[in-house]
């Protein structure tokens, strides 16, 4: 049970800016860029090395849902799509997540 749960069951608040039966996207508490939305299928999945491959359409629900935020704010000619996989990778929150960034030019650094 993470906080992303919490949110999903409408438990805890957030700035929702997308749902639908299995992804709901939100605003991150603390954005690293002018825009930072997170996208978070709503099954319990601990992150991607743990993805099953039968949930592996759920990855393109979710860039799906990218682009189509990716237009609504605005940002389709720079963005980043990324998800932190494991402590290591600096993943905070246990539960599968993708960061949509943009709204500036982005660090060229990836790590
Ligand atoms: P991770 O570090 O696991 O890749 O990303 C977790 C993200 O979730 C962080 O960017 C953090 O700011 C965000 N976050 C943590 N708790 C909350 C919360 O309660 N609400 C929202 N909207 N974002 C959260």
């Amino acid at each position: 049970m993470t906080i992303f749960k919490d949110i999903i069951d409408g438990k805890v608040p957030c700035d929702k800016v997308f749902e639908n039966e299995s992804v709901i996207a939100f605003k991150d508490i603390a954005p690293q860029a002018p825009i930072h939305l997170l996208i978070v299928p709503k099954k319990e999945i601990k992150n991607l090395q743990s993805l099953p491959s039968e949930d592996m359409p759920l990855l393109g629900e979710v860039i799906k849902v990218a682009q189509q935020l990716a237009k609504e704010f605005d940002i389709q000619e720079g963005y980043r799509l990324l998800t932190n996989n494991g402590s290591l990778a600096g993943q905070t929150v246990f539960h599968l997540h993708f960061h949509l960034l943009g709204g500036r030019r982005l660090n060229d650094g990836l790590a």
